[in-house]
């Protein structure tokens, strides 16, 4: 596959550095579903919609955290064991009607409730059993295997932000409270096309000259991991009605739309003026590599934006922007992906000024440490880079150099794609 060369689209408007993007997307993008309530089991990766206010503490009362004996620290001998009475006993879920009694000791375990003026558990494996009577050590301090009601969660207090994107250990927390429903953010309805006159599905047949469609199921799959609601509406020929009537239908029942391909500015480029007939569309040339323009707009007020057609630049420019749009979109409001240090395996030498994405997996050194292996094959359509791939090393603006054994910035792509 050719590859077009890098200075093709510098012409026109200056190049925007990437930071500045991502903040006009995190500035002027939001919400744009409904938020609907659903229950604690269908909740998973979707995004919160509300503050989740605890309307219990967590614990609800104070309980053993062992297997023990409950007792009150003022009992106990500060410098000889002391043999209390066992007064009881309380397992889980189940409460002692009344007070400790001075001078008793009570048989707990994990998580049952302490005893009314107990304060102190000793753990099973420190005591020594005597008839009916435990033998304690000396030297425990006050409070010990005690948990606190509210240690955990505070009625009142706030434990989820709206905006979330909502894990198992969000979703248990949520359960802790007692809330059995959440409102979440509806799914985020988007339609994805492939553009091209060259492009067929694998389905069918490729036509010399044709190629299989590869970047509508990247993108679909990549929407899914973002939870979105996605339809595939095919693959549309390179003319403008088509196009153009195709985005008009779908912008009707969608959130948003996705093209790639033709969106360059050689002839066969039909999507600029089709978006334009029904709305606006703006082309962004990042200061990124790999990467093309990519366009973003509106039909008839559905946001839109249109990917560039090679396979790698079409997905790197989707992690790296288009997925705040989508997460944006969804709700989310946290959308940064972090970055790690890893140690470069190699020398590599930019052109600077602008972000640039190497392709690289990741391996284990004989010292424990992660270093990064790049892709021998770096052009924007080898989708094979992808595959053998765990991410992205990131290439500063300012940094033009990067010398073996130093440490780099490195974007998983389970990061980008969770
Ligand atoms: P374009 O942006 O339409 O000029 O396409 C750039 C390159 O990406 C061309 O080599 C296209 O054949 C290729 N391409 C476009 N769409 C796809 C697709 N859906 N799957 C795989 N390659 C594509
Ligand atoms: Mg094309």
């Amino acid at each position: 596959m050719t590859q077009l060369k890098d200075d093709c689209f510098a012409h026109g408007d200056e190049l925007t550095p990437l930071d500045v993007a991502l903040e006009q997307l995190e500035k002027t993008v939001e919400a744009v579903v409904d938020t609907e309530e659903v229950s604690l089991g269908r909740a998973l990766a979707r995004i919160l919609g509300e503050n989740v206010k605890a309307e219990r503490h967590v614990p609800p009362h104070d309980n053993s955290a062992v297997d023990g004996y409950a007792v009150i620290h003022r009992d106990l001998n500060p410098d000889a064991d002391t043999r209390l009475p066992i007064g009881g006993r309380i397992t889980a879920g189940h409460k002692l009607d009344g007070l400790a009694k001075q001078g008793q000791a009570y048989r707990i375990f994990t998580g049952a409730p302490m005893p009314a003026g107990a304060d102190t558990v000793f753990m099973q494996e420190d005591v020594r059993l005597a008839g009916d009577d435990v033998i304690l050590p000396p030297g425990i301090k006050a409070g010990a295997n005690r948990r606190f009601k509210g240690e955990d969660v505070e009625t009142g207090s706030v434990i989820l932000g709206r905006g979330k994107r909502l894990r198992p250990q969000e979703i248990g927390l949520a359960a802790s409270v007692g809330r059995s429903t959440l409102s979440v953010y509806k799914r985020l309805r988007v339609a994805v096309f492939s553009t091209g006159d060259e492009v067929r599905d694998p389905d069918g047949e490729a036509p010399e000259g044709c190629i299989f469609d590869a970047n509508r199921y990247t993108i679909m799959g990549l929407l899914e991991r973002l939870g979105c609601l996605v339809t595939d509406l095919g693959i549309l020929e390179d003319d403008e009605t088509v196009i153009g009537d195709a985005l008009k239908a779908a912008a009707k029942d969608h959130d948003l739309l996705f093209t790639s391909g033709g969106v360059s500015v050689g002839d066969e480029d039909h999507i600029k003026p089709a978006v334009e007939k029904l709305g606006s569309l703006h082309f962004w040339r990042l200061a990124i590599k790999p990467g093309r323009p990519i366009a973003f707009g509106q039909v008839a007020g559905t946001p839109f934006v249109g990917l560039p057609g090679n396979p790698v630049a079409a997905m790197v420019t989707f992690m790296c922007i288009a997925r705040v749009l989508v997460l944006r979109l969804s709700g989310a409001l946290d959308v940064t992906a972090p970055t790690y240090k890893v140690r470069a395996a190699f020398s590599f030498k930019g052109k600077g000024e602008r972000r640039e994405w190497l392709r690289a997996r990741l391996e284990k050194d004989t010292d424990g440490d992660y270093s990064a292996h790049l892709y021998p094959a770096s052009g924007s359509g080898v989708l094979t880079s992808m595959v053998a791939s765990d991410g992205l090393v990131e290439v500063g603006e300012e940094q033009a150099q990067i010398n073996e054994g130093e440490l780099v910035d490195f974007l998983p792509f389970t990061e980008m794609c969770p």
